[in-house]
């Protein structure tokens, strides 16, 4: 680390905050369980308002469950610069997924009133509400909220006990009233932009020994589910040559899949089967049909796209050559994201000034921020993290590299208010 990065940032402070964030849902030595909307996440919430306050930060909760700090600048109507992350995280989770983006962004805005740095512009840290999306079935719940992309099904969505998005809202700290909702949106011309700081969660960086990156891109994923039926039969009974295996042909669909997104010679395409199930699911029996997921992601739209129909063909001529029937349903497909050119270029300056070399980099993962861009300039930093390891007791991050990723943004912000 710099002399320069170390002499801005105070990183025992913020280190020390991380750890003791990480403590309200403590799980194991290392690891933290804190969903969203429970009563640890209530605890957190507590905390993190104590930090933003001491800040300098008003603080409030919106109609999405967003934790607001806001630090006013000399005036009031200029467009807010905002900072943000989470702080929910999955089960059995890590201390430094979404954490390092909020207390980084907590920290810049201590450090500027530390520095009694004049600025123009307001300046927010959000905390939003439910990104990881393990308790409801969708995530980004608040980021999706403040630019106006909830819908009542968002509010519908039940947990596992059968409470509803809307119930543990309206139970949740002081209570939050949904359909007020329309008064916590944002609108474009209300924010300047938009930083997110998260650990990069893959092996990018450490692989070239580098602290931090600045993010070009956020792939988009697109989920299908594909069914391939056949015809059921005994095991022992019906010859090889007359069976119509969905699974086989299940496995050759697999392979194709996996062997079409390792063409990509940019090798931003990426493809998962992660699930697979077979009916009636017995050892001695034939499967009469088969259903697996799949993920595809590209921060490239058309060559996921093409990638897609490629893979849609590859079922068709497998199932054709066995006589199964295949079906693939898209599910889900969210479009990949770029982010802001000028944000790029400020974080490039700001990195050049601390001495830090940071390479672009796409994400493979989805953040906040990725919404945040519907309605402003948007930017990411990622920070290294220890063997790409996340949603994971074993994450890690080290202090030196996210107190250089909020050097970074500090200095980006500096030059922004
Ligand atoms: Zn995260």
């Amino acid at each position: 680390m710099t002399n320069k990065i170390s002499s801005i940032i105070n990183g025992t402070r913020l280190f020390e905050r991380l750890m003791e964030l990480a403590k309200i849902g403590k799980k194991g030595d290392t690891g933290v369980e804190r969903l969203v909307l429970s009563s640890e996440d209530d605890k957190a919430q507590e905390l993190v308002t104590s930090w933003m306050e001491e800040a300098g930060m008003s603080v409030r909760v919106d109609h999405f469950g967003n934790l607001i700090g806001r630090k006013e600048g000399r005036d009031k109507n200029l467009p807010t610069v905002m900072i943000g992350s989470h702080i929910d995280t999955v089960p059995n989770g890590g201390r430094f997924d979404g954490t390092i983006g909020v207390l980084g962004g907590i920290e810049v805005v201590q450090t500027l009133k530390e520095a009694n740095v004049v600025h123009d512009n307001p300046i927010e840290v959000v905390a939003f509400c439910d990104e990881e999306g393990t308790r409801f079935a969708d995530g980004f719940f608040g980021s999706r909220g403040m630019i106006g992309h909830v819908e009542s099904k968002d509010l519908e969505a039940k947990d596992e006990n059968g409470l509803s998005r809307e119930e543990a809202l309206a139970s949740f700290r002081e209570g939050i009233d949904v359909q007020r909702r329309d008064e916590s949106i944002r609108k474009p011309d209300d924010v300047k932009l938009f930083l997110e700081m998260h650990i990069e969660q893959g092996p990018f960086l450490e692989k070239r020994d580098l602290p931090v990156g600045i993010v070009e891109g956020i792939a988009g994923p697109v989920w299908g589910k594909v069914q391939k039926i056949g015809e059921a039969g005994h095991a022992g009974t019906v010859p090889m040559n007359m069976r119509r295996d969905p699974l086989a042909g299940a496995a050759e669909v697999i392979a194709s899949i996996e062997a079409i997104c390792k063409q990509d010679t940019t090798g931003t395409l990426v493809g998962t089967v992660g699930k697979i199930e077979a009916h009636p699911g017995g050892r001695n029996v034939i499967p009469d049909s088969v259903e697996f997921s799949l993920d595809l992601r590209d921060v490239d739209l058309q060559k996921r796209e093409n990638a897609l129909n490629r893979i849609e063909e590859s079922i068709a001529s497998i199932c054709k050559d066995r006589g199964l029937t295949g079906i693939l349903e898209r599910t889900l497909s969210i479009d990949p994201v770029l982010c802001s050119g000028q944000i790029i270029e400020s974080l490039q300056e700001g990195s050049s000034s601390l001495g830090l070399e940071a390479p672009l980099m796409i994400s493979g993962a989805g953040h906040d921020a990725m919404f945040m861009e519907k309605i402003t300039r948007m930017g990411m930093v990622f920070v290294r993290c220890k063997n790409g390891i996340s949603h994971n007791p074993a994450e890690w991050a080290e202090k030196e590299d996210i107190v250089a990723g909020t050097a970074l943004l500090y200095e980006v912000i500096r030059r922004n208010i």
